[in-house]
């Protein structure tokens, strides 16, 4: 079975070719992210726009590299939320307009099963049950996953997201939008016992999480500076990112104790962060579990989380591929109330 995947969530197009016998046959990806720069953050009505302009070029994208004619196509799995409303309908409208079109069913996919299931795409993929943490631009979540629509909540942010500290600060910073990969970058520069921020909610004996004092940490250090250089910069960013690294992985090690499980896997963007990996691989070796990660370009949004969620859906229920080519988007879309 050939999967066609359709992300529009936010400020990525991404279209991918899945196929359940032969893996991932191509995936193309365009970002909005310098339209998006100059005002310090996605502006949501010029996002709809830029997926209607973007999606049918990277349709022939990823048909031409995969070699296979649109008939070759079994169904159709669009992100059907959570995310930006005008965004995610236009992901919809295009994907129920190639059904239509095509003959070929349709299925909405959840974008934080995504991004959950995103490792699995990985050449050393983990077995289920496992331990999944989730760290993106808007969630932070670790979940129990038993099987794919299986999501136990374990804890979550109480506030700001990972994703969302590292753009803060990076903000604060002025090191542009978004800003994990440069905050993470300029942190590798950083003297570690410049300053010391607070681990929020380190010792809170749940698996929660908060991140907005971190910022506001950020913010005052930034204040106290009147002629701010690099190497200052640098200083606070290694701060940030130890503090919330040091979080991070402390929660992860709390959520395996409590469920009893030996797999971690991490999901979104921030698990591209290298620090982050770093720390995690230290303890898997120490506390002996193992830790998967997606590939690095999967890490944030694109296309191929999604087609290859929606046919793990299609595998397990074929009955979920949708014909009546009606659809509605969930902005707002709790990942624990999916089930199968
Ligand atoms: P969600 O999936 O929750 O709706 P999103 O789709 O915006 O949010 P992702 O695409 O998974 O989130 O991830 C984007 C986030 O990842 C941004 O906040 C970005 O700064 C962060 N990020 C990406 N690479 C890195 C990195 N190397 N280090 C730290 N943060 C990073
Ligand atoms: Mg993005
Ligand atoms: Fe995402």
């Amino acid at each position: 079975m050939i999967v066609l995947g359709v992300e529009s969530s936010c400020d990525e197009t991404g279209l991918a070719l899945y196929d359940t016998q032969r893996g991932l046959l191509a995936h193309a990806l365009y970002s909005q992210v310098a339209m998006h720069e100059q005002y310090g953050g996605v502006v949501p009505e010029l996002a709809s726009r830029d997926h209607i302009r973007r999606a049918i070029p990277l349709l022939q994208q990823v048909l031409a590299e995969s070699g296979i004619a649109r008939n070759d196509i079994d169904a159709i799995a669009y992100t059907q939320g959570p995310g930006l409303a005008g965004a995610l309908l236009v992901g919809a409208s295009i994907a129920c307009g190639l059904g239509l079109a095509l003959d070929k069913p349709m299925l909405g996919v959840h974008h934080l099963e995504g991004h959950l299931l995103s490792p699995l795409l990985a050449s050393d993929p983990p077995t289920f049950p496992f331990v999944a943490l989730l760290v993106s631009g808007g969630h932070t979540q670790l979940m129990r996953v038993d099987g794919v629509g299986q999501y136990a909540l374990l804890g979550e942010t109480l506030d700001d997201a990972a994703g969302e500290a590292f753009d803060k600060s990076a903000k604060l910073l002025g090191l542009g939008y978004p800003g994990g990969p440069a905050i993470s970058r300029m942190a590798e520069f950083g003297d570690p016992t410049a300053y010391q921020l607070p681990r929020p909610m380190l010792h809170s004996k749940n698996l929660d999480f908060s991140f907005s004092g971190l910022k506001t940490a950020v913010l005052t250090l930034v204040k106290n500076h009147t002629n701010i250089c690099d190497q200052d910069k640098a200083n606070i960013a290694r701060a940030f990112v130890d503090a919330l690294v040091e979080v991070l992985v402390a929660k992860c090690l709390a959520a395996l104790k409590q469920t009893g499980l030996k797999r971690l896997v991490i999901a979104g963007g921030v698990g591209a962060n290298q620090q982050l990996r770093s720390a995690l691989n230290a303890a898997a070796e120490k506390r002996r579990f193992r830790v998967y990660y997606p590939e690095l370009e999967f890490c944030t949004d694109n296309g191929a989380m999604i087609a290859f969620a929606g046919a793990m859906r299609l595998q397990i229920k074929p009955e979920a591929a949708q014909r009546d080519y009606a659809f509605n988007v969930r902005p707002r879309w709790p990942l624990d109330e999916l089930g199968i």
